[in-house]
């Protein structure tokens, strides 16, 4: 499989591997594949015999190899056998399928090493970093700037590994006390956490000047593990199959997904799976109050917002002002135009936004590649915990209660079960589950003694300078 770049202009098509350790491509486009690798129903049968009998990392690597051609195929096994373990992973199923009540499921993805998401794909893209690297004979240093959930994903990802070092930059005081005891508990010699004198965008900001300083880039072969790389979006294409699998017994019946979505990483994965030919029937866009994608999917309208203008809100890993794998979409959307997602996302983008509203391209979204959406801000949040907890007796967190909500008010117009997906533990944003039960959620055995453990974080001002010095000192 060769990829190409969602801006294209020519360039010659890319492996995997040379595609893997990098971000962007070099028009400043995201990666997709060539094409869509096509299932079968003879294919699709036999996942969910090999789901069923040897488990999801034999799934993992069945899926992965329709992508990926330059790793041969007994090594992708063992990579994903590592990444997706018992009981690394809290349950042996990896991402368990529950039935909330009729009609409406919930598709667990925080049983990983940090109780978020982000593990399912972190943890395979750390096994596959290590593996290129040392056959590349080469080493990366990882600068990261994180409000929460995707730091900590990726500090566990690559604890350990040789060849790679992470530098994560965080908004001192600004995390959940959970998340902050995740980060800074980890005492491993590849490891850097950062408290920043500042907020988030201040700790992006000096994650962009040290990328833009190109000589101190080549010179600490600095990468990163954002949001736009496609082994991420890879890896979760697999939990759409296997979720879709569990909640059904013959090929020819559909599910809908739910997805509580920020910069529709998650959701991306499942329009691919989607248009690899996965029987989905709706895909559900659930936002919180900063609803840029909501909007979208309602009007056609695109309006990117200022940080200043984005909301802090209790679903905080979902308060984004642009989403950055939307462009992967759009691309699609506009039949892979290149010339167009060039001119939208390298030009309008930075002016604001852009409009499909009077575009044909535009119904497709909902008619032909399934979309949907939905909003739910702060008093839906508290309520749906609230009343799920009293009502079933099941603990959702802030996100999936975003999910939950919107997948409840779009029931009715869909004919299909919803599975919704779960994207973190309520045990790493206790003050909203308090807010909304009037208790703390308990600790979870697999984190208990997290909070006591000493912490390990170095104090640094709000200048990049002063990273880079600690770069130089540590690398
Ligand atoms: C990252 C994250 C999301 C949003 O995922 P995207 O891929 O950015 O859409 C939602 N919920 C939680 C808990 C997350 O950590």
């Amino acid at each position: 499989m060769q990829y190409i770049s969602t801006r294209d202009t020519g360039a010659t098509p890319a492996s995997f591997t040379d595609i893997l350790l990098g971000g962007l491509a070099p028009d400043g486009g995201l990666y997709l594949p060539v094409e869509y690798p096509q299932l079968t129903d003879a294919t699709l049968t036999h996942w969910r015999q090999v789901l069923n009998t040897e488990g999801y990392h034999a799934l993992a690597a069945e899926v992965l190899q329709l992508f990926v051609d330059d790793i041969p195929a007994e090594d992708l096994k063992a990579i994903t056998a590592r990444a997706y373990s018992y009981p690394k992973f809290a349950s042996e199923d990896i991402v368990p399928v529950t039935e909330l009540e009729p009609g409406l499921l919930i598709g667990h993805l925080s049983e990983g090493p940090t109780a978020a998401f982000k593990d399912m794909a972190m943890q395979l893209l750390g096994e596959l970093f290590e593996y290129e690297l040392a056959r590349r004979g080469e080493h990366l240093t990882i600068v990261g700037a994180t409000s929460g959930d995707t730091g900590s994903s990726a500090e566990y990802a690559m604890r350990g590994r040789a060849g790679i070092k992470v530098f994560m930059l965080t908004p001192a005081g600004r995390m959940t006390p959970f998340q902050q005891a995740q980060m800074f508990g980890l005492d491993d010699e590849n490891i850097v956490n950062i408290a920043l004198d500042g907020v988030f965008d201040d700790c992006q900001d000096v994650v962009k000047a040290i990328s833009a300083d190109a000589a101190f880039k080549s010179e600490h072969r600095i990468g990163a593990v954002n949001s736009i790389n496609w082994a991420r979006l890879m890896a979760q294409v697999v939990y759409y199959v296997s979720s879709w699998i569990r909640a059904t017994e013959t090929n020819d019946q559909k599910v809908s997904f739910c997805v509580p979505t920020g910069n529709f990483g998650d959701i991306c994965a499942g329009h691919i799976a989607r248009q690899m030919g996965l029987p989905i029937d709706r895909l559900i866009v659930a936002t919180n109050e900063n609803d840029v994608l909501d909007e979208f999917f309602r009007t056609g309208d695109y309006r990117v917002r200022s940080s200043s203008d984005t909301y802090e809100t209790s679903s905080p890993s979902m308060d984004i002002s642009r989403a950055s794998n939307f462009e992967r979409f759009v691309f699609d959307l506009l039949g892979r135009d290149a010339e167009r997602t060039a001119d939208l996302f390298g030009i309008k983008v930075r002016q604001g936004g852009f409009s499909l509203r009077d575009d044909p391209a535009f119904a497709d979204a909902a008619d032909r590649y399934g979309f949907a959406s939905g909003k739910s801000i702060h008093a839906d949040r508290v309520a749906t915990i609230r009343e799920v907890n009293e009502k079933l007796g099941v603990l959702l967190d802030p996100h999936t209660a975003d999910g939950v909500k919107v997948a409840r008010s779009l029931a009715p117009e869909i004919d299909t079960p919803i599975i919704c997906l779960e994207t973190a533990l309520p045990v790493k944003f206790a003050e909203t589950i308090a807010e909304a039960t009037g208790s703390e959620p308990e600790i979870p055995a697999r984190f208990e003694g997290i909070m006591e453990a000493e912490r390990h974080v170095l104090d640094l001002p709000n200048d990049a300078e002063a990273v880079k010095a600690l770069i130089r000192e540590r690398a």
